[in-house]
């Protein structure tokens, strides 16, 4: 689920990292991973999943133990040290929102994305393009 969530937030191409999964899992099988990475996890097809099902860090931390233990702080989407899933996440929905905004399923949170309209929103489009270039360099 993080990883898929990582290509969704970070854009991958879907049969991309359909394959990537194949290379790396040896019980990676197609009738596991394309339901669940293309279609699930990355909304690739647009199929059966109702919604991209996005998460920002904010998810991360009620489901697992990871943040507490992370260097960096799950409560920021900007700023040094904020987390990369926040950035991204926030990054994805206002690149994303043309197609994304009239699905009903989705409307709390551009609710919430129109909370951060402004200074904020623009310090969190610098963070994912930050996070962007710390990714290619391989510094994530
Ligand atoms: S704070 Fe760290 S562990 Fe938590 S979601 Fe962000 S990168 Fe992952």
């Amino acid at each position: 689920m993080l990883l898929s969530n990582f290509g969704l937030l970070y854009g991958v191409e879907p049969a991309q990292l359909n394959e990537w999964f194949h290379a790396g899992y040896v019980d990676a099988y197609h009738g596991v991973t394309t339901p669940n990475v293309v279609e699930m996890g990355v909304f690739g097809a647009g199929v059966f999943a109702t919604k991209p099902y996005a998460a920002s860090a904010n998810y991360v931390n009620r489901m697992s133990d990871y943040c507490s233990g992370c260097p960096y702080y799950h409560t920021k989407a900007r700023g040094e040290g904020a987390c990369p899933f926040n950035a991204l996440y926030w990054a994805f929905l206002d690149c994303n929102e043309d197609p994304l905004r009239s699905n009903h399923r989705m409307g709390l949170v551009y609710a919430h994305l129109d909370d951060k309209r402004g200074e904020e929103l623009e310090a969190i489009r610098e963070r994912a393009a930050e996070v962007r270039e710390m990714a290619e360099r391989g510094e994530l």
